[in-house]
């Protein structure tokens, strides 16, 4: 990411699209940091809770997206607990997952995957990885 933040190079994404995914304001949230101080997963992400949205307003979702936060989120809404704002970070970090699975770029390739052993896992487990690890 560039080291300075400017009008020029603040990427716009579509914020609209954003908020009727999530169905959050991103803009709620005033950094106040609950949600990363009590997350229990903050320890195994890349950016904390709250250095997500942060760079969400700033419209930097691929910087987001390069990191393992929001595929390392278990939902366990904790931090929307915590928030004072009531912002909920587990449907943000689901909206960015769907934002990048609309965009097709599957990390999980089914034609990778030998088909003897395509044949025999069980189908949730690869809908799941499709949503989990999708990058
Ligand atoms: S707890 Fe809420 S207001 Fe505070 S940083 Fe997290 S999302 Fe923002
Ligand atoms: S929902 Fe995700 S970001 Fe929020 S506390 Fe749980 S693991 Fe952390």
């Amino acid at each position: 990411m560039n080291n300075k933040l400017t009008l020029e190079n603040i990427q716009q994404f579509d914020l609209d699209e954003f908020q009727e995914i999530s169905g959050e304001n991103i803009f709620a949230c005033y950094q106040c940091g609950n949600c990363s101080a009590g997350c229990p997963a903050a320890d195994f992400m890349d950016l904390a809770p709250h250095e997500v949205i942060r760079l969400l307003q700033l419209g930097q979702i691929d910087e987001v997206v390069k990191t393992n936060t929001v595929w390392i989120c278990a939902a366990c809404v904790t931090c929307r607990v915590r928030c004072p704002k009531g912002v909920d970070l587990s449907k943000i970090m689901e909206a960015v997952r769907q934002i990048v699975l609309r965009k097709k770029n599957n990390y999980v390739d089914l034609n990778k995957i030998e088909s003897e052993l395509r044949e025999k896992l069980p189908q949730i487990a690869l809908v799941g990885n499709f949503r989990k690890f999708t990058l």
